[in-house]
């Protein structure tokens, strides 16, 4: 599962296709076959082989047979003006009433909102908020639930049991103070490791 939509400088079909053989379904099941048989099995179908899956380093692509026109361009779908919804309201630090829109797209927790005074969209964290709609409360609930970053792995794809008891502790802080602020740094007083959610100088131990 890709944690980012992929370009359209990704897009492989016919020779950009860089596998000499990949899986393709020519109505019977997939099966791996030479890479220019199958683009010759596409043409002769007045049509193009496309690689529908990013290859993976140890799999074939797998293909199917699809007509694209050049130059190859995205579908083009009109854009809404996002609108603002009242019942999603909190208390702004800048004192005023403002709302939650969406996804801030930038570090985990970072929600957007919409200023109506200032006519201004800018990023907020749950800290930030003071009082809140309960509609709101549950729209940060929802996000940050959907937007915690993924437990640590090793080279082979496997977590460690340390990692993972961090992990758990790490996500749950960030699901009630909506900070993730990913860096490495240790406790002043004691040097543990300090979990990534925290902007601290101190563990939770040794925090006065
Ligand atoms: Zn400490």
């Amino acid at each position: 599962m890709p944690d980012r939509m992929w370009s359209l400088a990704q897009f492989r079909f016919d020779e950009q296709i860089g596998a000499a053989e990949v899986y393709l379904d020519r109505g019977d099941g997939l099966a791996p076959m030479p890479r220019d048989e199958a683009i010759a099995y596409a043409h002769a179908r007045g049509a193009n082989l496309v690689a529908s899956w990013p290859e993976a380093d140890d799999q074939l692509p797998t293909c199917i047979v699809a007509k694209v026109s050049l130059p190859v361009r995205w579908e083009q779908v009109p854009l809404d003006t996002p609108e603002a919804d009242e019942r999603l309201w909190f208390q702004a630090p800048c004192g005023g009433r403002d709302f939650l829109v969406g996804s801030g797209n930038t570090f985990p927790g970072r929600m957007a909102a919409w200023c109506p005074d200032k006519a201004v969209f800018y990023n907020v964290s749950l800290d930030e908020m003071a009082s809140m709609s309960e509609q709101a409360r549950y729209f940060v609930a929802g996000f940050l639930a959907g937007n915690q970053p993924g437990h640590p792995v090793d080279g082979d794809g496997d977590a460690a049991e340390s990692d993972l008891v961090a992990w758990q502790a790490a996500t749950a802080r960030f699901r009630r103070s909506g900070y993730w602020y990913g860096r490495w740094s240790t406790c002043e007083a004691c040097g543990c490791v300090l979990l990534p959610d925290s902007a601290d100088d101190r563990c939770h131990e040794h925090l006065a």
